[in-house]
């Protein structure tokens, strides 16, 4: 049976193989047991019951709470040539005579269908009728109170399941509280019923949470190097919702706001809108979501902070369903956290314990300098064992700017207990600056042996590490006048009995995607973006005739193989990801012609599969040909500085001279160094471009010295490896 199973997912689905679980879970309920399946978002939930409904002889019942995801569904399967139909009102009459008919036939492998339709005498006559093999519960957390989405509807499946007593039954859901399972389990009356979850862990989504200093100026760094690419912002209120929209909207992207106050029939347009790839992002409350099944969403920022971790979790699920690298954005800031608090203070008893309680591990999350997959699948109740994800931004960190921060942290400490812990991180910050502010001078603080003690941190960097100290606990911010508090810890760091690493500007690392290291395959990194954009544009060209969403006919992993691999026959183009046989018969033509024609004009060779390593160049004698060698070959420029025990300015002028000489550098490994975002960059290389790249100066002053001069080094050779010098 599993044998058949596998052809399934080959020639129909036109997978090459099964994710985790799916292959025991098919097996499983295809030997007439009853499964409990528990899988993340995008973890491939679906196959689970698609492939058995094709195997069976009789009907798969599909309940589901979504009309509109069950059009998708229906939608996707149609084109995967599987015989699907759907009964709800959103359908003709004419349709609906139609599919009845074909279950009545037994032509249907699979009827989707709401709860409470399940419930009408004549659907139950029908269903009476047929033969039915598999009753399959979706979203199936909905039957328990204890879920975040309860639907009484649901609970009356108990009772229509004894209408089909010889089917089997699958419950599936993405919640993974073990209460809710319990339920799901129990009203179900899951007989020797196994139940399979799958890890939480989402590892192509890139985890990333940043301090918020200027909200909209990072969004739009972020937003700046994903150009065309889906994406939801998330905002606490409307309001803010609104204003964002606008912001986005006057810079020229394309986008659209979601809320509760909007009518249905904007939310409808704008949803459906996004789908179609008709806009690419949705600035939303968290109203927005439920029902995407969008899988090329390639990003979820937050705003402002989210409820708690299930939630936080919920949203940023959303990205990356097709597996795909994706990037989950969180904005931090300390006056979100009293936000929250203060609504948290105005519940009582048990209430109010649960949502500190959620805060708190939200919290543990936000502030943690280990990998955020350690606190975020505890808190799923799985342990996280690697040392490094390489996908979220303190993994990235810890390889390279972590810097020991005990003499300023010490600085900023005294500075607090000679001012009896009363003042906040700006005066604090005065003192060591040596400021003449008022509120300094006539509290004497110019004469504390403190004064002026830290002139070689910036007011942002006191900041900064103000910041730093109380998430590492120590300090804490006293939370009715904001003053700072030195902890057990902090005792300990004065007395030099601890020390403080860390990093200081946490507003910015990693925000545009080209300091991120990417785990992502090759496939991902290198298809060829001229021809990926052809092919999306016949897609969307089709699905538009076809009234579908653009992904139903290839998702975005598709397009990128084929522009990838350039298929130039039929047969090759049948071994991409995500073309089975109905697939190629309808739209293979089409694609292969685009792609044929492109590999034509440009001289491109269909890829074999392997690629070549390429072959080491000899090592050179010269510090400056080594140093530029090893640079092109891969290593990085905190690599080199490491290894040859130098700081990076001399790894740069070694590079220079390198360069001077007449050899090439690559240009993007010089980027990777730099923390500014390629908003930043790209004025740069303006300026640069007007003023000369060879001096320095008049590039600082053309920029009104908003970019300092460690910065202009880097992108000087960047300019030079680009332009040639
Ligand atoms: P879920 O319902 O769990 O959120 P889906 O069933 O929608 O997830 O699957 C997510 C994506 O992964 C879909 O685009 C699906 O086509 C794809 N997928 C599922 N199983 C496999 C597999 N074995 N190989 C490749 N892609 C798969
Ligand atoms: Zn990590």
């Amino acid at each position: 049976m599993i044998q058949q199973a596998q052809k399934v997912l080959n020639n129909t689905f036109g997978f090459n193989e099964f994710r985790p679980l799916q292959e025991e879970i098919i097996s499983h309920v295809l030997n007439g047991k009853d499964a409990l399946v528990i899988m993340p978002t995008g973890g491939g939930k679906s196959i689970c019951y698609q492939i058995p409904a094709i195997l069976f002889d009789g009907l798969t019942i599909v309940v589901s709470p979504l009309i509109s995801l069950m059009k998708d569904q229906v939608d996707q399967l149609t084109q995967y040539g599987v015989s699907a139909v759907v009964l709800n009102s959103s359908i003709s009459d004419d349709l609906y005579r139609l599919n009845v008919a074909k279950i009545r036939r037994g032509e249907a492998d699979m009827l989707y269908i709401a709860p409470e339709s399940l419930m009408m005498p004549n659907i139950r006559n029908l269903l009476a009728d047929v033969k039915v093999s598999c009753f399959t519960i979706d979203e199936a957390h909905c039957i328990s109170e204890w879920g975040h989405d309860f639907r009484p509807e649901y609970r009356q499946l108990a009772e229509v399941r004894k209408d089909f007593p010889d089917a089997v039954c699958i419950a599936l859901t993405a919640t993974a509280t073990p209460r809710v399972r319990e339920d799901i389990r129990q009203i179900l009356e899951m007989r020797q019923s196994e139940s399979f979850i799958a890890s939480f862990d989402r590892e192509n989504l890139f985890l990333n949470v940043v301090d918020k200093s200027n909200p909209v100026d990072q969004i739009l760094d972020f937003l700046y190097t994903r150009k065309k690419q889906s994406g939801i912002i998330y905002c606490f209120s409307r309001r803010q919702t609104d204003e964002l929209y606008l912001d986005l909207k006057n810079e020229g992207y394309s986008v659209r706001p979601y809320h509760a106050g909007l009518s249905e029939h904007q939310r409808e347009t704008y949803q459906n809108a996004f789908i179609r790839d008709d806009i690419d992002i949705i600035v939303a409350t968290v109203a927005f979501g439920m029902g995407i099944d969008k899988p090329d969403v390639r990003f979820v920022i937050h705003h402002d902070m989210p409820q708690n971790i299930e939630s936080y979790y919920q949203q940023i699920g959303r990205a990356g369903r097709d597996g795909l690298r994706s990037d989950c954005l969180l904005l931090y800031s300390y006056s979100d956290k009293q936000k929250i608090n203060y609504f948290i203070n105005q519940k009582e008893g048990e209430e109010k314990r649960v949502a500190k309680k959620h805060l708190d591990d939200l919290l543990d999350y936000l502030q943690t300098e280990q990998c955020r997959r350690i606190p975020l699948m505890s808190y799923f109740g799985e342990t996280y064992n690697e040392s490094d994800c390489g996908m979220c931004d303190n993994c990235l960190r810890m390889s390279d700017d972590m810097e020991d921060l005990t003499v300023p942290a010490q600085k900023f400490l005294s500075c607090i207990a000679r001012t009896n812990e009363m003042y906040g991180a700006s005066h604090i910050t005065n003192i060591l600056r040596g400021s003449k502010a008022k509120k300094v001078l006539e509290n004497n603080h110019h004469e504390l042996s403190t004064y002026g003690i830290g002139k070689e941190f910036s007011a942002d960097q006191w900041s900064q590490l103000s910041r730093l100290l109380v998430r590492k606990k120590v300090l804490r911010k006293d939370p009715k006048y904001g003053s700072l508090i030195i902890t057990e810890s902090g005792q300990l760091v004065l007395k030099g009995e601890e020390r403080v690493n860390g990093v200081l500007d946490r507003t910015q690392t990693a925000i545009d995607g080209s300091a991120a290291s990417r785990t992502s395959s090759e496939v991902e990194n290198r298809y060829d973006e001229n021809l990926f954009e052809l092919l999306r544009a016949v897609r969307k060209e089709m699905a538009e005739e076809m009234d579908v969403a653009p992904y139903v006919i290839f998702p975005d992993t598709t397009l990128m193989e084929m522009s990838f691999y350039f298929p130039q026959s039929m047969e090759s183009l049948g071994g991409v990801y995500g073309v089975g046989d109905a697939k190629l018969k309808k739209y293979g033509k089409n694609f292969l012609n685009i792609i044929t024609e492109y590999c034509g004009k440009n001289d491109i060779d269909e890829r074999a599969r392997e690629i070549k390593k390429k072959a080491r160049k000899k090592k050179s004698s010269n510090k400056h040909e080594q140093i530029g060698e090893d640079f092109n070959d891969g290593k990085s420029l905190n690599h080199l500085a490491e290894e040859h025990g130098v700081k990076m300015p001399t790894i740069l002028k070694h590079l220079k001279t390198y360069l001077e000489e007449g050899n090439d550098l690559r240009p993007e490994g010089i980027l990777e160094a730099s923390e500014l975002s390629q908003r930043i960059v790209d004025e740069v290389m303006k300026s640069m471009k007007k003023v000369g790249p060879e001096l320095l100066k008049p590039v600082y002053e053309d920029l009104d010295k908003t970019v300092p001069y460690s910065d202009l080094r880097l992108l000087q050779l960047y300019y030079m490896a680009k332009n040639g010098s």
